[in-house]
């Protein structure tokens, strides 16, 4: 018969992504009662309560309305979507179509373009049968050109309803979405508020940012449309984040998380990663657009290792270590190649490549391959037993050849 425990039934229960640092932590205070050791200072640190139970108390995505978006769901699960945005002319259908390909190689699931006049909501009909993943069409003020992308096929449409005239374009808009299954996005811009808005607050306060999209989301609710995506986004990292946590406790919609105006590629990233990676910790999101003033692939490597780290993407992962006075092999090459190799190995594993045995054979308990340095020479683990020593200058090739070999589990 099998054994049961407190944990047959606590594992199940706190399965959930949010639940996984409390799990860890009573498995700490388990395994310190069975040795003997004193565990109760542990359950009431108030490292314990904190974090745990702020996390638990947060509104989370998986809470959110599923909303369908071509093939797949946004929202109503622990996942987060990726997307871009092209930043080719929509019109140009060679230019796009490649740019698209090029996204979804590199991992984006959903791709937004600008659509600025009727031309541009035609040719998504073109491209859509040469590309593979979701379009979202990014319309401003003109509901007639929501309405040719949705004839041209779009999956998704970002407009602010407030933005777009009369009750009845809005009532027009809502009807041609839920006739095709399509949902809106509504996009709040913290440089865009509504005057009356900006009057009542003073400034795009996080407060002001949540009321104007109360204001779109009446809109649409109003005419029984409820397939909503809601993004609040400000060039102040603060104000972003603290629009979304209000926006997840107002609205039942799923969030789409970025930071508008994120920066270049080294800046953007350190930004995104502080200002997404508080979010998703919170539980909020349900989809993300990491934006960089470079080439939009760049921005799915971001999202990809963002998520990553909070156990959200799959994807293998390299640890090393910064290196020091220790080292006596040279390391970071290898670092830098593996990491690349890594990336399009297209093995789910993690590979551990440290300079020296002060935190070497740790690490290497801990990762599926790891090399661990000595006097020009390293250690070779697998599944952290140790195997054989490797020259320098085999390194690099022992390395890539055992990560190929490695059996996915
Ligand atoms: S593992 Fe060794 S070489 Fe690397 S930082 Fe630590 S002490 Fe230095």
């Amino acid at each position: 018969m099998k054994k049961t425990s407190f944990f047959t039934y606590f594992y199940p229960i706190t399965s959930h992504q949010k639940y996984k640092g409390l799990r860890s932590d009573f498995q700490r205070i388990f395994d310190r009662f069975r040795k003997g050791k004193p565990a109760l200072p542990l359950l009431f640190s108030g490292r314990m309560v904190y974090n745990h139970f702020q996390v638990i108390a947060m509104i989370h995505r998986s809470q959110t309305r599923p909303v369908r978006v071509g093939g797949f769901q946004i929202g109503g699960n622990d996942r987060i979507v990726i997307q871009s945005m092209t930043n080719t002319k929509t019109k140009d259908i060679e230019a796009t179509v490649a740019q698209v390909l090029a996204l979804e190689k590199a991992g984006c699931e959903l791709v937004r373009f600008a659509v600025l006049d009727a031309t541009d909501a035609q040719a998504i009909r073109e491209i859509k049968k040469r590309i593979h993943i979701p379009v979202v069409a990014d319309i401003h003020f003109d509901h007639r050109l929501a309405l040719a992308a949705i004839e041209a096929g779009v999956d998704k449409i970002r407009i602010n309803p407030g933005n777009i005239g009369k009750e009845d374009n809005v009532r027009v808009l809502a009807d041609a979405c839920r006739a095709k299954h399509i949902p809106i996005r509504i996009g709040i811009n913290s440089g865009s508020l509504e005057p009356g808005v900006l009057a009542k607050y003073g400034h795009p306060t996080p407060e002001a940012m949540v009321e104007s999209a109360k204001n779109h989301v009446s809109l649409l609710e109003k005419f029984d449309f409820h397939d909503i995506v809601l993004s609040l986004k400000s060039t102040s990292l603060e104000d972003t984040i603290r629009a979304c946590e209000l926006a997840a406790e107002v609205f039942p919609y799923p969030l789409h998380l970025g930071l508008t105006e994120a920066g270049t590629a080294f800046g953007g990233t350190i930004k995104s990663a502080i200002g997404l990676g508080a979010m998703i910790r919170e539980g909020l999101g349900s989809t993300i657009r990491v934006s960089l003033s470079a080439d939009p692939v760049e921005e799915i490597a971001v999202a990809k290792e963002i998520l990553a780290n909070f156990g959200l993407y799959q994807k293998p992962r390299l640890i090393s270590c910064p290196t020091c006075g220790r080292i006596q092999y040279d390391m970071i090459p290898i670092a830098v190649e593996i990491e690349k190799f890594l990336a399009l190995s297209g093995k789910n594993i993690t590979v551990s490549v440290m300079g020296c045995a002060v935190n070497g054979p740790g690490e290497a308990k801990e990762a599926d391959i790891a090399l661990c340095g000595g006097r020009n020479e390293a250690l070779l683990y697998i599944d952290g037993v140790q195997i054989r020593k490797v020259p320098q200058s085999e390194c690099l090739d022992v390395l890539k050849k055992t990560i190929m070999e490695y059996p996915e589990k």
